[in-house]
């Protein structure tokens, strides 16, 4: 599971706070040496950690904390309200258009879940929101790929729109939306190509498919069992293609943390869903103060 390490060594810091009545300005600084470590060792971003630890001491020092009755509790307390803050502090939702259709752009690199969460998403759209969704099959280089969207569509029982590896992806595109206008559907997911590395090619492609298609969310899945990487990946797809929102994948992995703490600082996009498994139930809506709760432990 993810943070197991973040959380023991956390809770390790806390321990020596949280058991004394008075609290020394030595007690807190050694606490804050450990909170810092367990976060450089989970990989999060040095600069990110830096000003953590910055606004922690001064909120500390600044709410009286030496003098308080129960100390320990408080800094723990201002550490967790520190972290939500750092995970976004607000769940961001999906911008669903008053009227018309809404368009979802899934982009990521190869791997990383682009294809299940299409599908996951679509299915928590359609289960738990009412609404009527669309997947639109344009990784037309991938060859598997279009075959595994419409599997995962027939098991959600959402249509999926294909023109197969024949047709252009920004040809798919322009016609699926002319299906789901005919057809009426309100939301259309396009599930776009992958590459194993960000290239000139794969960003001009996505490029244009968004010029065509306009999309009122751009979402870009990032593994978070890459760690750090999830930021260099994340800042070149948003300069490109301007991101709405990250799509954190196989949070139920063995990742350290660091690039789900550090990625919305660095870049300012929301985490918007996490993934927790391979099957198409393992996907929840993202919450900054739960996520802290369980990186706490
Ligand atoms: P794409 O190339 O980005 O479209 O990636 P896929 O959707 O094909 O996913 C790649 C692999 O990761 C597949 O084996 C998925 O089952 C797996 N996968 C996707 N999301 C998750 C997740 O949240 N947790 C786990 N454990 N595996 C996932």
């Amino acid at each position: 599971m993810a943070f197991e390490s973040l959380t023991e060594r956390m809770s390790q810091a806390f321990k020596n706070l949280t058991g004394q009545g008075k609290l020394t300005e030595k007690n807190m600084n050694d606490m804050l040496k450990e909170v810092r470590m367990s976060l450089l060792e989970a990989d999060v971003n040095y600069t990110v950690v830096k000003d953590f630890i910055a606004r922690v001491k001064e909120k500390a020092l600044g709410e009286e904390v030496l003098s308080a009755l129960n100390p320990g509790q408080m800094v723990v307390k201002i550490v967790h309200e520190e972290i939500t803050e750092l995970l976004g502090s607000e769940e961001v939702e999906v911008h669903y258009k008053k009227s018309g259709i809404t368009t979802l752009m899934m982009v990521g690199l190869q791997g990383t879940g682009k294809t299940t969460a299409s599908a996951k998403i679509a299915n928590l759209m359609k289960k738990k929101q009412g609404r009527r969704p669309l997947l639109v099959a344009c990784d037309v280089v991938r060859p598997a790929a279009i075959e595994q969207l419409q599997t995962l569509g027939e098991s959600i029982d959402v249509e999926v729109f294909t023109l197969g590896v024949e047709t252009k992806a920004l040809e798919t595109a322009r016609q699926a939306m002319r299906y789901a206008q005919e057809n009426g559907y309100d939301t259309v997911l396009f599930d776009t190509a992958g590459r194993l590395h960000i290239d000139e090619e794969l960003m001009a492609e996505l490029s244009d498919i968004k010029a065509l298609i306009q999309p009122d969310e751009i979402l870009l899945t990032v593994d978070a069992m890459t760690g750090q990487d999830i930021v260099n990946v994340a800042q070149s797809f948003h300069d490109q293609l301007s991101v709405t929102g990250l799509v954190l994948t196989k949070l139920d992995g063995d990742s350290r943390g660091g690039g789900i703490l550090s990625v919305r600082s660095i870049t300012h996009v929301p985490v918007m869903f996490v993934g927790l498994g391979e099957k198409i139930d393992d996907l929840d809506v993202f919450h900054p103060s739960r996520m802290a709760d369980r990186i706490l432990g």
